[in-house]
């Protein structure tokens, strides 16, 4: 496949923006401002689950201006057939120790509830001084576990989505906005 027809097929799997970049940047502020002001004098800790959330956090952790520290985290979830919980084995775990931080957990989407539910347990275990969860997105339609997020800076319907750090196959992650993928093509 040549170079143009290769972008142009990338391109046109971009079905359709669903919340623009202004409207991130909005959603963004306003939770930036919150955190403020719940947070404000207390040791802030934002766990950022990769890869999806590293946009969301690289945005929203400059919004927030009372200090805080960022950590990463990656895990991997299995599940077998319709188990609503499975075990989450840390591929990449957080540096600090969670006893002294209120912990924001910061992810990119809510879909089926189970790796946030496995993960809020497992950071439970570890005692930090509060637990709450920040998600850019959210799709209740798709739950299968009680998992609710604290903040949700969007409600969205069943859409595969890509774009602000969301993927498909890994690519897609940088585009600024959020856009439903187009699997027809
Ligand atoms: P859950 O355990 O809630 O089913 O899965 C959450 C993870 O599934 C998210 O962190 C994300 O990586 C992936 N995911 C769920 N829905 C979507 C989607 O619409 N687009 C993309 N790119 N990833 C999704």
């Amino acid at each position: 496949m040549n170079k143009e027809l290769a972008i142009q097929k990338y391109n046109e799997k971009i079905k359709r923006v669903i919340i623009t970049e202004e409207e991130i940047k909005q959603a963004i502020k306003k939770a930036g401002e919150e955190i403020d002001a719940s947070y404000d004098g207390r040791p802030i800790l934002l766990i950022s689950i990769l890869n999806g959330a590293y946009v969301f956090l690289s945005d929203l952790s400059r919004a927030i201006t009372v200090p805080s520290e960022i950590a990463f985290m990656r895990v991997k979830s299995y599940y077998q057939g319709t188990e609503s919980s499975g075990k989450v084995t840390v591929l990449m775990d957080v540096d600090r120790d969670l006893s002294n931080y209120h912990v924001i957990v910061v992810e990119d989407i809510v879909d089926t509830g189970r790796t946030l539910k496995d993960v809020c347990a497992l950071l439970k275990e570890r005692n930090p001084l509060s637990l709450k969860v920040v998600a850019l997105l959210d799709k209740p339609d798709r739950r299968i576990v009680d998992f609710n997020a604290d903040k949700v800076l969007f409600t969205i319907p069943d859409f595969f989505v890509i774009g602000y750090g969301l993927d498909c196959d890994e690519y897609y992650r940088n585009l600024p906005y959020i856009a439903e993928y187009d699997s027809s093509k």
